[in-house]
């Protein structure tokens, strides 16, 4: 399936929660999640009781809608996370924070993933010296990434860097904004990534 590149405030609408897909506009009284509280489409406004499995879907499509991954990449995490030590679902959403794209926009560089995703694939920024360009790379611990220094100049960069004093940076992050770099000073733990996703729904539905 191709990338889904309608309106992102619709996939909100349809979760019937907030995934933050627009930047600053979600803090705003703009957001039409805040303004439409229903699921887009002539019956959205009809109360349906859902199924257990229809519970689950909905779980693992707003983890995928969140971090903008393709249902078969979202597999192949899954597939990892269930590999490694642990609790599966707390190691699926540790794999998606770590994506290249997401660290940069937790670290302010962009206004949303899918900018920080675009970014990427422009070259704007060096992942311990050296240019990068696949969004979805696993940051390690220790791992620096930096605005190139012709692009630190891009009003896109700065604007996301007046923004991000909303959001707030993590603490498994460390960013130095002056000098547009930041770096991964610890792993995420399940209790640092905010977000309204029961994890545990979503390896339900894929152990069936
Ligand atoms: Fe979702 Fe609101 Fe942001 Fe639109 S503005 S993407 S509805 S949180």
């Amino acid at each position: 399936m191709a990338r889904y590149t309608g309106p992102k405030c619709r996939l909100c609408r349809r979760e019937g929660v907030k995934l933050f897909l627009k930047g600053d506009r979600c803090f705003t009284d703009k957001c039409a999640h805040e303004r439409r509280p229903y699921a887009p489409g002539q019956h959205g406004r009809i109360r349906k009781k859902m199924s257990d499995y229809a519970v689950q879907l909905r779980e693992k499509q707003k983890a995928r809608r969140v971090y903008g991954v393709l249902e078969l990449q979202f597999r192949g995490y899954f597939e990892h996370a269930e590999r490694q030590q642990g609790v599966t679902g707390a190691n699926l959403l540790i794999l998606l924070e770590r994506r290249l794209d997401n660290v940069i926009y937790r670290m302010g560089f962009a206004n949303s993933r899918d900018q920080a995703r675009q970014l990427v694939r422009h070259g704007l920024f060096t992942l311990n010296g050296r240019r990068v360009t696949i969004p979805s790379m696993q940051v390690r611990v220790g791992d620096m990434i930096e605005v190139r220094e012709k692009n630190r100049k891009s009003p896109v960069v700065q604007e996301a860097q007046q923004v991000i004093a909303r959001r707030g940076c993590p603490t498994w992050l460390e960013v130095d904004g002056a000098a547009f770099k930041g770096k991964m000073i610890a792993m995420p733990s399940r209790e640092d990534i905010q977000l309204a996703v029961n994890e545990q729904l979503i390896v339900e539905l894929y152990s069936k």
